[in-house]
């Protein structure tokens, strides 16, 4: 059932009607130049209030961690603590502005200082540069460092790098980006790194590996230092897709395993909001053999001062000024107010609450690489004949939940990746076992039930690829 969309605020425009009353001018009017003037431009003519519930409206539309469980596979839908915001919000730091220099920013650039300091040691890495502005630009910065590194050394001949197939999509389009060459390597029957498959592929032609650990799968990389060995060994260089550092913060350093280059996701692991795609951080943290590559300018403390500094072989710059300061000054927040403690604390309940909410759903669902999961588990949403994934992530929008990431990762078919987070109540995930239940049930007594889905929200089934590919985003009268 779809429902009628709400009325466009143009179709509540009446002529004449106005929201602000300006008052007399009383200086003289100057005119306006003809090729100013327009008459192709009809705007709406409204009221305040109406403008106002208007937008009051289309925001209730929204689906955010605030109202509902958004239980999004491996993009750590956790909760923005609002102290982050506030913190962000103080005058200091909003009204800074991005010329206002080093000298009179002296507190901002401390604050950058300090956060890569701590990053640095969170992931076990020499140095981290803040500038990327999302996990898949700080993967493409990563990429680089590794492709100028080989040049560097005149090795032109490394051009491959290795990605396992469970990766994330980005993974192979940052390789391709960067001019390297991405060659797949199958998973093995436990979900890792197939590592007969890996020995095959090694050579003088490798420029590096990219792997993600705990995987797309929800599973950690028992063979990491092996793989770390194997690579190095074979003169290439090991990237980390730190999108899952979740699981792991404060357990396992990265670094110390033997990853050379690294993105953490600040707007996952680090609670600062997604956004409506953006803006977020993607900082990128390298080891001694890559830090003098890393994108600048990096903060340095000279004595007292607070400087910035572009690393000697830098790739240059990959986003203005800092980067998103404003995302900067929220995980700051986040990371003070945990603690070393707390922020191990907050994976040990990350894998806690994705396994307590495993062993509820696997009692009707699939869950291919069964084992004891990491920050997220993947099952598959074929329960019943003629039922797919997607009927399931439909339904359980009407049960008022944001669907999982479906159908990735590749190798699982029918795909349902489910990431609670730990900021997720016992009760909450409780309640979605309970409906995945029902869910399940449905899907063998009425399929219909699921194939009409949704049905309570202001649009039905969409043409999802149409709506990727052909977006109306203007109203046209
Ligand atoms: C989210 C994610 C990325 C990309 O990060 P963005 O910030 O969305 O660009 C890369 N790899 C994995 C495994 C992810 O989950």
């Amino acid at each position: 059932m779809n429902l009628t969309p709400e009325p466009l605020v143009y179709g509540l425009s009446s002529p004449g009607r106005v929201g602000v009353v300006l008052p007399e001018s009383d200086v003289p009017v100057a005119p306006v130049p003809a090729w100013l003037e327009r008459d192709s431009l009809p705007l709406p003519e409204l009221d305040e209030l109406t403008t106002v519930r208007h937008f009051t409206r289309l925001s209730q539309k929204n689906f955010s961690i605030d109202t509902n469980f958004y239980p999004l596979g491996s993009c750590t839908m956790k909760y923005n603590p609002k102290a982050n915001e506030a913190a962000a919000a103080h005058p200091s730091w909003r009204n800074l502005h991005p010329y206002a220099g080093e000298s009179m920013s002296q507190g901002a650039l401390e604050l950058v200082f300090r956060l890569q300091e701590i990053l640095a040691e969170i992931g076990g890495f020499k140095a981290v540069s803040l500038q990327p502005a999302a996990g898949a630009h700080g993967e493409l910065a990563g990429v680089f460092m590794i492709r100028k590194y080989h040049l560097e050394r005149g090795d032109t001949r490394r051009v491959k790098i290795l990605i396992p197939d469970s990766a994330h999509g980005t993974n192979p389009a940052s390789c391709t980006m960067a001019g390297l060459e991405a060659v797949t390597i199958p998973s093995n029957a436990e979900g890792g790194v197939d590592l007969e498959a890996l020995k095959a592929a090694l050579g003088p032609e490798l420029a590096g590996i990219m792997i993600t650990n705990p995987n797309t799968l929800g599973l950690f990389e028992r063979n990491i230092e092996e793989i770390c060995r194997l690579v190095h060994e074979s003169g290439g260089l090991v990237y980390g897709d730190g999108a899952n550092m979740n699981a792991v913060t404060g357990v396992f350093r990265p670094g110390d395993a033997g990853i050379d280059v690294m993105h953490f996701n600040l707007h996952k692991t680090f609670s600062t909001p997604h956004g409506g795609g953006g803006p977020g951080v993607g900082m990128v943290a390298a080891n001694a053999t890559l830090a003098e590559f890393l994108p600048g300018p990096l903060v340095v403390k000279k004595g007292d001062v607070f400087a910035l500094e572009t690393p000697p072989k830098s790739i240059g710059r990959m986003k203005a000024f800092y980067g998103n300061f404003a995302v900067l000054v929220r995980a700051y927040a986040y990371v003070r107010m945990l603690g070393a403690e707390g922020l191990r604390r907050l994976a040990e309940n990350a894998v806690l609450n994705a396994n307590y909410l495993k062993v509820l759903v696997e009692k009707r669902w699939k869950v291919k690489y069964g084992r004891r999961c990491m920050h997220e588990f993947v099952a598959s949403g074929d329960i019943a004949e003629g039922v797919h994934t997607l009927d399931v992530a439909k339904r359980l929008i009407d049960y008022g939940f944001h669907p999982p990431t479906i159908y990735f990762p590749l190798i699982v078919p029918e795909a349902v990746m489910i990431e609670p987070t730990e900021t997720e109540s016992k009760e909450t995930l409780d309640a979605f076992a309970a409906v995945l239940d029902r869910i399940a049930d449905e899907a063998r007594d009425n399929p219909a039930l699921l194939h009409d889905a949704p049905t309570t929200t202001p649009i039905g089934r969409l043409d999802e690829v149409a709506a990727a590919r052909c977006p109306v985003l203007c109203y046209r009268a």
